[in-house]
């Protein structure tokens, strides 16, 4: 079918996700019709460097040939069987290889098939865990302490865990409460505070909250070092350590959802490896099949897990589970994604690349509408604002982060930004002249259209 008949099907049946259809079916828009190393290619065969990893999920470019060959043997076996009573060798397999690289003492693998349902998985099993536990608390600990800004996936418990307004607020009334306290932005520090001097006020709030609650509170769910979808917002050192300290003190667990995080994007293998801490559960999807198939995995401790057995007729089963749950493919791409992972220094190579995109994305932190540059890893943010001095963001009307990737599209770069933060998330395997053809698109394109306005 050529492209023309695609995109009227396209406009007639379809309906994408956040997106605004109103604007698509008026745009002119990018079929892609296949993948090659760190690039997409469209129906007409133009190339564009995929600059924000296929939505954060590829890392070691599209047909990478080990990954390719272990799903293509996989399915010589099998595509899919229930993992609902039954089991097979490469979920097996995976669990034992995700448990060896994962820290502390997280041995459980709960599989399933995106970051929602991950994160669902973690806030069920983190209620479901306090209600069966006997002892002093078991019972009590009904309540969740969540962050403002975070984005914990599309699913209403994910949601309810949530922070992001925009996203989130038309669904309140769907939502259940948490307590939610005031994230690090330091950028715009809710507390009206410098970085310099607060002495990480955010943290001392977050561990009085938690120990006024006294045992309340059965977890504390966040985002590790870097906070995604609020715009790449990156904690400040120690912020996850105190978070830990604060839940042990109180005798809460800690999520975390490393689900844009996990897998080398912030330089580690884990963003909770930056500061050696070691949570109660884990939530990774995106990167774990190397940006293949969905695969998701909540893994959690066996003092969590012990409070689910039982007699059968006692019904402390975890009464969870999709009908594509540990779908084997996607854990045969998963064992071939964590091979390279063992086969080569793949974190050394991302932290050259890493400190290329830091040299690069220097040169803007002076332009007089870029707020603020973070980065942690290969995870960058550039935050457009109207007003440098004041922080005044511009008006949502001018669109501008869409506009900006509109312009780095004809320049053969493919980026996803989040409102007016212009997101930088290449795969893990980009090559130092590829951070030059991603800097030097998305720069004159912001270029460009900052000064048209
Ligand atoms: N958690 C985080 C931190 C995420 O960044 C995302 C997706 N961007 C999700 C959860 C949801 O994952 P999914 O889109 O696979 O449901």
């Amino acid at each position: 079918m050529d492209r023309d008949k695609l995109l009227a099907l396209d406009r007639r049946h379809l309906w994408h996700p956040f997106t605004q259809m109103a604007d698509w079916v008026r745009e002119d828009q990018l079929i892609i019709e296949r993948g090659e190393g760190n690039y997409l290619i469209d129906i007409e065969g133009k190339r564009y460097f995929d600059g924000v990893s296929s939505l954060w999920v590829n890392l070691f470019g599209h047909k990478r040939r080990e990954i390719d060959e272990a799903v293509a043997s996989q399915l010589s076996r099998i595509a899919h069987s229930t993992f609902l009573g039954l089991s097979h060798p490469p979920a097996i397999e995976l669990a034992e290889k995700l448990v060896s690289i994962l820290p502390g003492d997280l041995t459980r693998v709960f599989y399933s098939d995106n970051g929602s349902t991950a994160m669902e998985i973690a806030i069920k099993m983190a209620y479901q865990f306090w209600r069966q536990k006997g002892g002093g608390d078991g019972g009590k600990r009904t309540r969740f302490l969540t962050l403002t800004g975070a984005y914990h996936g599309d699913t209403i418990g994910s949601v309810s865990a949530g922070g992001i307004d925009l996203f989130h607020s038309i669904f309140s009334p769907l939502l259940f409460e948490t307590i939610k306290m005031p994230a690090p932005y330091c950028y715009r520090c809710p507390y009206g505070m410098e970085r310099e001097e607060c002495g990480m006020h955010c943290a001392t709030k977050i561990a009085e909250r938690l120990a006024a609650e006294g045992d309340e509170v059965g977890a504390l769910i966040m985002e590790p070092i870097v906070q995604g979808a609020a715009g790449m917002i990156v904690h400040p050192d120690g912020f996850l350590n105190a978070m830990r300290e604060a839940t042990r003190e109180t005798g809460a667990l800690l999520i975390v959802d490393e689900v844009a995080t996990g897998f080398g994007r912030t330089g580690k293998m884990f963003a909770v490896c930056h500061e050696q801490v070691e949570p109660d559960i884990i939530a990774l999807a995106k990167g774990l099949t190397g940006g293949y198939l969905p695969l998701a995995a909540t893994v959690t401790t066996e003092s969590v897990y012990e409070a689910f057995l039982g007699k059968y007729e006692d019904f402390k089963t975890f009464f969870h589970g999709h009908s594509y749950t540990a779908n084997p493919a996607g854990c045969a791409a998963a064992i071939a994604t964590l091979d390279i992972f063992g086969a080569g220094d793949v974190l050394s190579h991302v932290e050259g690349v890493a400190k290329s995109l830091r040299e690069r994305i220097g040169d803007i932190v002076s332009w007089k509408n870029v707020g603020e540059v973070r980065q942690k890893g290969l995870m960058v943010g550039i935050e457009l604002v109207a007003d440098k001095k004041s922080k005044k963001p511009f008006d949502p009307a001018l669109k501008l982060g869409q506009r900006v990737v509109r312009e780095t599209r004809k320049r053969g770069v493919i980026l996803r930004p989040l409102g007016d933060v212009i997101v930088l998330m290449p795969p893990l395997s980009t090559s130092r002249e590829e951070v030059d053809l991603l800097c030097d698109a998305t720069f004159s394109a912001a270029h460009d259209v900052l000064g048209g306005l």
